[in-house]
């Protein structure tokens, strides 16, 4: 087995912040209105924060002077009111776009995903986990939102009060906004060093969250076999180290944040105690007016929040910019196919050749399929016995090319599969796999999974559609089973069809591959859980339909194998043996012993 791939360290870019922005800058488009409303929005409630203190030194110094009236303070006071409304408002609209225009950036990259992963060829799979996939699309991505939402609306909060403070304040007294600004050095300093640091430790805490959720997701899919094998105490031990280390992760991590917050507090903070002296040195001079002093220090107080606040920010990007970078190793896996690929409609079947095939599993040293050479004919059976491990099933991956063939071994209609459109090709085969898979939903939706709805609606009558699906379900030998459900058709199979037996979810992946209707049907090993009398069933309903259709058939039934027009023994990967019934009783071995232990009674 190779190493399970950790994911982000494929990323082979520089991942600073402003990349990684650049990077979601595309999925903020759709929204440009909204942020612009919303930066607008930001930008009153900003001038409202720098025009209240300026009333307020207005009004304070007016109270000096003589010609004062009631009159005046009161105009004042009502200014400070209206702004304050104003300011309350606008809050609200930036808050809304905002935070709000985030969440559909999230949702928008998480279709992306979604739509990207559904795409990514097996080998991919092999090399990632379940659940590093699942903590991908949930914390990373919300971090990635956060980092599009909160900390955006952060950093243009900064910015724009950040700004406007100075002008204030220089306004005031450019020399008191020079030790005002005396921190901003240590400030940045701060930044530059605790920056990478936090990005590492957070990036441990999502991977470590990954293999969290991957150890969790396989214990509870795995259930059964945890409990029946009374291995809960163990498991419940591996989650717990797992849980541990989470915390152990978040912990490191928060710790940086921690000190990074503190200093973050302690260094603005500094700036009031120098301000009250040197300021009042100033007011006892007679060179600052109170009113003046008074509205400086609110200043203050509104650049020690941009000051913090952009901590706060550079941390929120960080996480963001960590967690991009995890998101984006995924959309650099090629796909197999491109996104808006249409499935083919129905042409006529072609011959499938194979041509010296030898396979070797990526990433794998041991050659599986050795030099094979095989022709199915269109509209003829085929059947494939061997004893397990002898390749079968690699065989049908390739010929789906659920992994891709070396060129030039695997031919559908004389055309190379590495040549035909992914889609064009696998819409000419049904497949039954090894293990009959079904998805939490009803029998119908399971039977009918293959269909193209379109191709459905286009070529057949609501009737004629329910006689087709009752026509498989009774070839599948399902049909009377189906009738017995609580809903019928309509009964939920349970996760992963958990509530069928496995003969049943056998029979109802037969079912999909009939009802699919394509040219040519691969069943590997369908009726390995199916007793021999249903299998008398479903054989005469496979030869029924074989006449119409190429059947490529997996199998160590010798009953099953003899419906074939041809049958080939696999044997480590090679042929060792092909032809009919009577041929293969002389020339193989492993047939004749089979035979006999089969048909013996
Ligand atoms: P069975 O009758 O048990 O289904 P089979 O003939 O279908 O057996 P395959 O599933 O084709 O056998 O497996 C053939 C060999 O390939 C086995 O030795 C197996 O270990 C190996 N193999 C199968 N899948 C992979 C994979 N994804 N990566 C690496 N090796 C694999
Ligand atoms: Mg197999």
């Amino acid at each position: 087995m190779t190493e399970p791939n950790v994911i982000g360290n494929n990323a082979s870019h520089a991942s600073g912040i402003f990349c990684e922005a650049r990077h979601v800058l595309p999925y903020v488009k759709p929204y440009k209105y909204a942020t612009i409303a919303g930066i607008i929005a930001l930008l009153i409630t900003d001038i409202g924060n720098m025009v209240i203190p300026y009333l307020m030194g207005l009004g304070i110094d007016g109270l000096e002077s003589e010609a004062t009236s009631s009159q005046f303070l009161l105009i004042v006071g009502g200014c400070i009111a209206g702004v304050a409304l104003v300011r309350g408002l606008s809050r609200f609209g930036w808050r809304y776009y905002l935070i709000g225009s985030a969440f559909g950036i999230e949702r928008d990259i998480r279709i992306h995903f979604y739509k990207h992963i559904i795409r990514l060829p097996l080998p991919f799979f092999a090399r990632n986990r379940l659940g590093e996939l699942l903590a991908l699309s949930s914390n990373d991505l919300s971090a990635v939102r956060r980092a599009a939402g909160e900390g955006f609306m952060l950093f243009a909060d900064f910015f724009f009060s950040f700004i406007g403070v100075l002008f204030f304040m220089i306004n005031i007294s450019p020399e008191l906004t020079f030790y005002a600004l005396l921190p901003t050095p240590f400030v940045t300093a701060l930044f530059i060093y605790l920056g990478p640091i936090l990005h590492r430790r957070f990036t441990e805490v999502q991977e470590s969250f990954g293999d969290l959720t991957t150890d969790t997701e396989e214990t509870l899919s795995g259930l059964r076999v945890v409990r029946s094998y009374n291995q809960e105490e163990a498991e419940y031990g591996r989650f717990q180290e797992g849980n541990n280390d989470y915390l152990q992760k978040n912990v490191r991590m928060i710790r940086i944040d921690a000190i990074f917050h503190s200093l973050m507090f302690i260094i603005p903070s500094m700036i009031f105690p120098m301000i009250l002296v040197i300021g009042g040195l100033k007011i006892t001079d007679g060179t600052l007016s109170i009113g003046n002093f008074i509205a400086f220090t609110m200043y203050i107080g509104q650049l020690v929040w941009p000051m913090m606040a952009i901590g706060w920010t550079f941390n929120i990007f960080q996480r963001g910019a960590a967690s991009n970078v995890r998101v984006r190793s995924i959309f650099e896996e090629s796909m197999e196919m491109p996104m808006d690929a249409i499935p083919q409609r129905a042409t006529p079947p072609k011959v499938i050749e194979i041509r010296n095939l030898s396979f070797t599993y990526p990433g794998t040293e041991t050659e599986i399929l050795k030099d094979l050479n095989l022709t199915i004919p269109v509209g003829k059976t085929v059947a494939l016995m061997g004893r397990t491990g002898s390749g079968k099933s690699t065989l049908i991956s390739l010929i789906t090319r659920l992994y891709d063939p070396p060129r030039g071994t695997i031919f559908y209609g004389g055309v190379d599969v590495l040549d035909i459109p992914l889609n064009d090709l696998r819409s000419q085969f049904a497949t039954v796999p090894q293990d009959a898979f079904l998805f939490t939903e009803t029998i119908r939706d399971n039977i009918t999974f293959g269909t193209d709805a379109q191709l459905l609606s286009e070529h057949m009558p609501d009737e004629d559609e329910h006689e087709h699906l009752k026509s498989v379900s009774v070839g599948a030998s399902l049909y009377n089973e189906i009738l017995k459900m609580p809903d019928g058709y309509e009964t939920v199979v349970g996760e992963r069809g958990t509530m069928l037996s496995g003969g049943q979810r056998q029979r109802a992946a037969i079912a999909r591959a009939f009802h699919a209707r394509r040219n040519i049907l691969i069943l590997d090993d369908p009726l390995s859980a199916i007793d021999t009398v249903t299998e008398t069933e479903i054989l005469g309903y496979i030869r029924s339909a074989k006449e119409k259709r190429t059947l490529l058939l997996v199998t160590n039934r010798v009953n099953a194998a003899l419906i074939a027009d041809e049958i080939v023994i696999f044997d480590h990967g090679e042929i060792s043996a092909r032809g009919d019934e009577e041929t293969l009783l002389k020339t193989s071995d492993f047939f004749a012993e089979i035979y006999q232990s089969q048909r013996a009674h």
